[in-house]
């Protein structure tokens, strides 16, 4: 068995009819009391965050020591009546659920910010060794926060399909406030973990883990040596105009479907222009410094639009090899950065085009995994000069151009051995595909690859549209 984590999103809205005697739970209005529950949320996880830095040893213990010393330094009992940091002083009477929830939020942002101060520390030391000045910026502990509330069991009761009891801080009492779900529902079968109040604009949902178990797909192997009906969907990765192409097939060859990925020109157009700007601004200062005000905003902007592109590209990857069954996704190998000539904004550019494929592999994988999809790589030595029909090198060529030689990039391609035509990124697609079923057909065989069938009507399809924002 294998298990797959996703998250359940759903919007929570006022309840329609509070029923008889319970009237005064429903009629303030449920948004602020949520926002007067996570302010509290995140007052209570700053104060541990302070906390554990005025006992840093904390973070040498595992999670239940360190929540079990946390609760010792600030929780009010009987037999611990003197707590040295008490959490009173913030507030009185706060639940042990709601307590410990923020306990660990701040155990989470206190690891990971003490982690990246000692990989920071590390680097000064190399680079004092080494006698080189130092001028990087340590990590700065967070300044403000902005955590969504966890509900452990106890914050939360009488979860229907369409209905849930959450106990918050409404700003003057803990109340149980009764709130209606709307969204998709969660599966059965699943194991659900602690929900999250997220706010989102005006809006409040409610995010739940859920952790499915399913049948582990079968070994990529076998389902390619066992069963000739065996979907493989093949994708080039390009980042030019089609950030991708894939393409569906079965092992036995006849191909089912194609798909273009669009909007790369439009990604690359927009990095281009940020990186431009931020060389500008170097050629004023003459420094570039990743962290340099000035450039902090350009440089947070170009990695959300890649985060963003990343995620989106990899999703719809995986949702066309969902829907036409696939049950393989095959790319080839990244390779090794070969770094570009030219300007700062170019070479900038190429740079972050080699990553993004990264990111885009690293979560088409993720994604298709918990999709019952298994991942795999093969060699890319001239996936793009290959044809897929007869494995002849190809002619790569521009719109209205003659059909020879080979340029890089350019969307046309043709085999003068056996007369294919069609969209280069299209026919590196099917070459990928063919080197996974290749790697598990018998040396012995005389043909190195399966041909391909033509024949069956294939869907092609195109989407250019990303939105971004
Ligand atoms: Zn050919």
């Amino acid at each position: 068995m294998a298990k797959a984590t996703t998250t359940m999103r759903q919007v929570l809205r006022k309840a329609q009819a509070p029923p008889v005697g319970a009237e005064g739970n429903y009629q303030a209005d449920y948004a602020a009391w949520f926002a007067a529950n996570q302010d509290l949320f995140n007052r209570v996880t700053s104060f541990y965050f302070g906390v554990i830095q005025a006992h840093e040893k904390i973070l040498e213990l595992g999670s239940m020591d360190a929540l079990q010393a946390l609760e010792k330094l600030t929780h009010t009992t009987q037999s611990n009546p003197h707590p040295v940091m008490p959490l009173s002083e913030i507030q009185e009477d706060i639940p042990a659920m709601f307590r410990r929830a923020a306990i660990n939020a701040a155990l989470g942002s206190a690891r990971s910010f003490y982690s990246s101060l000692g990989k920071w520390r590390k680097r000064k030391e190399k680079a004092q060794a080494k006698g080189k000045k130092f001028t990087e910026r340590p990590p700065v502990p967070p300044r403000s926060w902005n955590k969504s509330a966890t509900l452990y069991a106890g914050l939360w009761k009488e979860r229907a399909g369409s209905s849930i009891m959450i106990k918050v801080w409404t700003g003057s009492v803990w109340s149980w406030v009764k709130v209606r779900i709307t969204g998709r529902e969660i599966p059965t079968g699943v194991e659900m973990g602690s929900p999250q109040l997220i706010r989102k604009g005006n809006q409040w949902w409610l995010h739940t883990p859920i952790e499915k178990q399913f049948k582990s797909p079968g070994k990529i192997e076998k389902q390619v040596t066992t069963n000739e009906q065996t979907k493989i969907c093949s994708v080039d990765l390009n980042l030019d105009q089609y950030l991708a192409v894939c393409t569906v097939r079965t092992v036995e060859g006849s191909i089912l479907a194609t798909k273009f990925i669009g909007g790369g020109r439009r990604v690359n157009g927009l990095r281009k222009q940020q990186l431009g700007r931020i060389a500008r601004n170097r050629r004023k200062t003459g420094i570039i410094v990743e962290g340099e005000q000035d450039n902090a905003d350009l440089w947070r902007k170009i990695r959300n639009t890649d985060e963003q592109v990343a995620h989106l590209v990899s999703a719809r990857i995986v949702q066309f090899a969902k829907q036409h069954e696939a049950s393989i996704l095959v790319f080839e190998h990244l390779g090794n950065l070969k770094p570009a000539k030219g300007k700062y904004s170019h070479r900038g550019n190429s740079k972050r085009a080699f990553w993004m494929k990264g990111r885009i592999f690293k979560y088409a994988k993720y994604k298709a995994y918990n999709a019952g999809i298994l991942t795999s790589r093969v060699n890319p030595r001239n996936t793009s000069r290959e044809c897929a029909r007869c494995h002849s090198l190809v002619a790569r060529y521009e719109e209205g151009k003659p059909a020879e030689g080979y340029t890089y990039g350019a969307p046309l391609v043709l085999c003068h051995q056996c007369g294919m035509k069609g969209n280069s990124d299209r026919n590196a697609s099917l070459v990928i595909g063919q080197r996974l079923v290749a790697r598990y057909q018998k040396p012995s065989k005389e043909k190195p690859h399966t041909p391909l069938k033509a024949g069956r009507v294939e869907q092609s399809t195109i989407s250019a549209n990303l939105n971004l924002h």
